[in-house]
């Protein structure tokens, strides 16, 4: 070992909530790490701006502003860790989302599940699918069912059960938005695979959205609301996590290569010029990322990884005067379907969703643009930016007054796409790894944060157990 080469049982790479949640997990059981992080932050993408200012503190997300908590993989790293009393549930007596219909603002009909309605009046009586469009959703409950396992586009699954206005006016800015990507492409499978479950089990995805929605009546309410923060911000779970980690943490510490050793270890050459090697190897990194780091240990995973295709997305946030707002903000926000042909993709009343967003009387709310939907955008000045948003804002909220604060944030190839057949790529990829090296991550198996935080648990048990195996041999 030359005089700048350390050793560790594990090296992590990337310190994102993958990365951090891998380091918890293996530290819980006992494994000693090092855990890697190239800039000079932690977090990855979970970034909380608080901003001081002549108005007062805003809490403004540069990435995610919630977890969802009917998958409790995040809500539980959270209890653990002791933030429970810092957990901020959304305002759920306010909870309403727009449809962005022929430029009006459309309220969600009440009882809308995610694409499906399970309320009769409401939906009969919202003007946001036509006549046309309702009788064609209705025939759902009358069409034979998929029985194969084989994979399709959310597009395709949507158009055969509920038609081309359910595709066009919800699924596309509901459910391929909050994967950034277009449905036409967009797995089911690694997506929403609940879909082609309810399909196969009741015949009809609105039979089994109404049996879900009966099960959940009858359950005990839960003390947490479905998207959940904390009260600062997203950052508190990075720095909770933070002093509870006693393992190697090396920030502004960039991985250039990795070697295979002959004794199957690994020798990483770090951005501060000196090296590391590894008996095992966590990747958090992007995908294309990893393919690089990966290239010259095992083309068949580092070419497949490399396939994964990333899109570049932003957010800009805007405060203002409350009495500046002339809209109600009486909601979460406004999806605006593609078919709009707006310059931007979504609108989160960010005030509104959570309290201590923005002080008392004045209002923070949240724009989306970039993706595949608005690249354009994406590439815009910071100037062109802001007049164009500003534009949408008037033109959707009818807000002309100037923001008191602004921040951009530019999210480049940061958004993993899972195409059709993602989740066949993905194991093929897992077993063309060689012995003691894991991918996990946003790019695999999930992109919310209770998703990277369960994968990453998962991980670290296999290298938990690995290394057992190995001190039993
Ligand atoms: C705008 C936006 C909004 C979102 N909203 C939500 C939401 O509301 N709810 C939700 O659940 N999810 C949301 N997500 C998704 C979620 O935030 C991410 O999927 C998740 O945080 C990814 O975590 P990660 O650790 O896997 O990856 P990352 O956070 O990307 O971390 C990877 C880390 O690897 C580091 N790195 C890269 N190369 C190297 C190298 N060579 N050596 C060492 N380190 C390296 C990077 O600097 C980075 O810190 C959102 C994402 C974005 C961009």
């Amino acid at each position: 070992m030359q005089a700048d080469t350390t050793h560790t049982p594990v090296a992590i790479i990337g310190g994102g909530i993958s990365g951090l949640s891998a380091a918890w997990s293996l530290q819980k059981q006992g494994v000693q790490y090092t855990l890697l992080e190239q800039s000079e932050r932690w977090g990855g993408k979970i970034r909380t701006e608080l901003v001081d200012s002549p108005h007062g503190q805003f809490v403004v997300e540069a990435g995610p502003d919630s977890f969802i908590t009917q998958k409790p993989w995040a809500l539980q790293l959270a209890r653990e860790i002791g933030l429970e009393d810092r957990l901020l549930g959304t305002n759920d007596h306010l909870r309403n989302t727009f449809v962005l219909n022929r430029g009006r603002l459309t309220p969600l009909p009440d009882g809308v599940m995610l694409i499906v309605p399970t309320k009769f009046m409401p939906f009969i009586t919202s003007p946001l699918i036509s006549w046309p469009g309702k009788l064609r959703m209705a025939q759902e409950l009358f069409l034979p069912a998929r029985t194969d396992d084989a994979d399709e586009s959310l597009a395709d699954f949507v158009r055969r059960r509920l038609g081309d206005e359910v595709l066009d006016k919800l699924a596309e800015p509901l459910l391929a938005g909050i994967y950034n990507t277009e449905p036409d492409k967009q797995s089911l499978l690694a997506t929403f695979p609940r879909f082609r479950e309810l399909e196969m089990k009741y015949g009809s995805l609105t039979r089994g959205m109404l049996a879900g929605k009966r099960s959940r009546a009858s359950a005990p309410p839960s003390k947490y609301s479905v998207f959940t923060s904390f009260k600062s911000g997203m950052r508190e779970l990075v720095d909770g996590l933070l002093p509870r980690l006693d393992g190697d943490l090396r920030l502004n510490t960039g991985v250039r290569s990795i070697t295979q050793n002959a004794d199957e270890s690994y020798t990483l050459s770090l951005s501060d010029h000196s090296r590391l090697t590894a008996d095992h190897l966590i990747l958090t990194t992007p995908a294309y990322v990893t393919a690089r780091l990966l290239a010259d240990i095992c083309d068949v995973a580092a070419e497949l990884l490399a396939d994964i295709r990333y899109v570049s997305t932003g957010t800009l946030s805007l405060a203002y005067r409350r009495e500046d707002v002339p809209h109600p903000l009486n909601g979460f926000g406004v999806v605006i379907p593609r078919s709009e042909n707006r310059p931007i993709n979504a609108i989160t009343w960010s005030s509104t969703k959570f309290n201590y967003r923005a002080p008392e009387n004045y209002a923070l709310i949240r724009t989306f643009f970039g993706g595949s939907r608005t690249p354009q955008t994406f590439d815009l000045s910071d100037q062109a930016l802001l007049r164009t948003v500003r534009n949408e804002l008037q033109a959707v909220l009818g807000i002309t007054a100037e923001p008191v604060l602004t921040r951009t944030y530019r999210w480049r190839e940061a958004n993993a796409q899972y195409d059709v057949g993602h989740l066949s790529r993905v194991d093929t990829i897992e077993s063309a790894l060689p012995a003691n090296i894991y991918v996990t991550g946003s790019a695999f198996r999930g992109v919310g944060v209770p998703d990277c935080v369960n994968q990453a648990q998962i991980t670290a048990a296999k290298v938990a157990a690995g290394l057992k195996q190995r001190m039993m041999s």
